[in-house]
């Protein structure tokens, strides 16, 4: 069902006192406050069991920040869908640029991760966005396209409704420089609009658009005022537990 989402994203950042401080804090700020906004908190693998039993108990969900493309075995270092589902874990962030562009990720390695966390009963946070040169091209809706094409559209009707999409422009991530609010409805409502010729109208309406990209406290309001922007992916901001908090009031 479509809601307004702010996840947190807190990449591979923070020693074990301080992601215990910070899930803490966000813990007890979110319980003083009256929200409908779904809250998610993705920390790195190593805190996920301390993040998901303190979202069991507050107001806030756990989610991963990858997932493998295999099922258990043999692939050292990799977590699957299902020790994620076996740990409660509802949301998981799939694709995100440094995947893509670290660790050569592709649309079909995507889609695959996207369909195991299905199957598992896992929520995807599929990540998409153009680089720069690719928007300064004039490319960036045919790019954005392919992506969601390539990665989601195997799914049915009724698989497609568990996918929350976050739209985040490269040249936004981490840099400072946030789309307009304008830009982002803009491509928000593109990426409705192709939801609605594959699924059609009823589910598209359903599905929940994220903005990720240097969105902060200041920048917020402008963006989630946009009809088609339902929340954000946040990186940097979500790391302080004051500046997170200003982010999902900003609805
Ligand atoms: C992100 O990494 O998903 C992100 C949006 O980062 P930042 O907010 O720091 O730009």
């Amino acid at each position: 069902m479509r809601r307004n989402i702010v996840a947190g994203n807190w990449k591979m950042n923070l020693g074990f006192e301080q992601a215990d401080d910070l899930v803490n804090l966000i813990a007890e700020k979110l319980d003083e406050v009256e929200t409908e906004t779904i809250v998610i908190v993705c920390p790195p693998y190593p805190y996920l069991e301390l993040t998901s039993d303190l979202a069991s108990e507050s107001n806030f969900y756990a989610g991963a920040q990858n997932v493998a493309s295999f099922d258990n075995g043999a692939y050292t270092g990799e977590v699957s869908a299902q020790m994620l589902a076996s740990m409660n874990i509802e949301y998981c962030i799939v694709g995100h640029s440094e995947r893509r562009k670290y660790f050569n990720e592709s649309n079909q390695d995507i889609a695959t991760k996207v369909n195991l966390l299905l199957k598992n009963g896992i929520r995807p946070i599929f990540c998409c966005g153009e680089v720069l040169e690719e928007r300064d091209a004039d490319k960036h809706f045919d790019i954005v396209k392919n992506q969601v094409i390539e990665s989601l559209f195997s799914l049915t009707g009724e698989e497609i409704l568990d996918v929350v999409i976050a739209y985040e422009p490269v040249w936004a991530i981490g840099t400072g420089k946030t789309a307009t609010g304008a830009q982002a409805q803009e491509m928000h409502a593109y990426i409705r609009s192709l939801l609605t010729e594959k699924y059609g109208k009823e589910v598209s309406d359903e599905i929940s658009i994220l903005y990720g990209g240097s969105c902060n406290p200041k920048n917020a309001k402008e963006l989630f005022a946009n009809k088609d922007v339902d929340g954000g992916l946040i990186g940097g901001a979500a790391l302080n537990a004051d500046d997170f908090l200003a982010i999902i009031a900003s609805f």
